[in-house]
């Protein structure tokens, strides 16, 4: 059987991070970078995004080692996106110190005729403006996954409001989920978000303390795996994002029974990602690692 692949729209960038276990700076970050790295463990992912001249060529020699179609990544003159964060004790708290778009400014994707027939997508953390032109030249896609920041909820939440009816899953993470729908409690803000037409999930993560998963037929709450350090906690929502739907576009099939597997699959990639700066945790991980974890996950859970 042809696993499906998956369309990732979103940034490739430096990041500069400071954590209570060290500092790093200009390290490969970005939603796609992360999303896509953690979904090549499961099938093919497309990174749709832009970079800068800057663009060290031992990044672009990961993501073809991990499988990853990069014939839509466009090389630009300029810089590339960069971020820059600060996390204390509580890993659930981070500062963002500068956000600089660079060549993500004004970008606004193209696809390819091959890749306008994909079935299962995933738009990153990107401007909106940029996911609407991208679900605007989309011809088949079957379960689209969606996700946003508040630098972006800050500035365009009515652009954001358009897009929700379009999609089938929206990620969020707690401060942002309060942040876009104005209510404090989370049970709320999932079940307003939804109410604002997705097709069929709010998904909201509360880092080390799990997920909710509010559809128009089901609630189910994950807690996280627990990890002892958690050294970066940067791409964690990218990564749950990338096993999410990695999981569902192998497996080709979409319902409650998938989704909620899907969710422990996130809850998986993101407990991984997390142990190692940026992306440092996939340069060593093996498939049989991500099942072990999978069925450890479940005996915590069972009782
Ligand atoms: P996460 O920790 O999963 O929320 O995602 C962090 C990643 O998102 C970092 O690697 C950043 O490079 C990237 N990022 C941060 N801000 C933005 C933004 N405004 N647009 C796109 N990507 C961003």
């Amino acid at each position: 059987m042809q696993k499906n692949k998956i369309l990732i729209l979103g940034s490739l960038g430096l990041d500069s991070i400071q954590t209570p276990f060290g500092k790093r700076k200009n390290i490969l970050g970005g939603s796609a970078t992360h999303a896509a790295i953690s979904a090549s463990y499961f099938t093919t992912p497309i990174i749709i995004s832009v970079v800068g001249e800057d663009f060290p060529e031992e990044h672009i020699r990961l993501f073809k080692k991990n499988k990853i179609d990069i014939k839509n990544l466009q090389r630009k003159k300029g810089k590339t996106f960069a971020w820059e964060a600060r996390y204390g004790h509580n890993p659930n708290e981070r500062e963002v110190l500068a956000t600089y778009e660079n060549v993500l400014k004004d970008y606004l994707p193209s696809l390819l005729p091959e890749h306008q027939k994909i079935k299962y997508v995933f738009l990153a953390n990107n401007s909106p403006a940029s996911q609407i032109i991208l679900l605007d030249q989309l011809k088949s896609a079957e379960f689209i996954i969606w996700d946003t920041m508040s630098f972006w909820i800050d500035k365009y939440a009515d652009q954001i409001l358009k897009i929700l009816p379009r999609i089938d899953i929206a990620l969020f993470n707690d401060s942002e989920a309060m942040h876009f729908s104005k209510e404090i409690n989370l049970v709320k803000a999932g079940r307003k978000i939804l109410s604002h037409g997705v097709r069929k999930g709010v998904v909201i993560k509360k880092g080390e303390h799990g997920s909710f998963l509010f559809t128009h037929s089901f609630t189910m709450h994950l807690p996280a795996y627990p990890i002892e350090e958690v050294k970066d906690p940067t791409g964690a929502g990218d990564s749950f994002a990338g096993g999410f739907i990695g999981f569902l576009a192998k497996t080709g099939k979409v319902n409650d029974k998938s989704l909620k597997k899907a969710m422990a699959y996130g809850t998986i990639m993101a407990s991984l990602t997390v142990e190692e700066f940026g992306a440092d945790r996939f340069k060593k991980l093996e498939k049989k690692d991500i099942r072990k974890r999978f069925l450890e996950l479940k005996e915590i859970i069972g009782f």
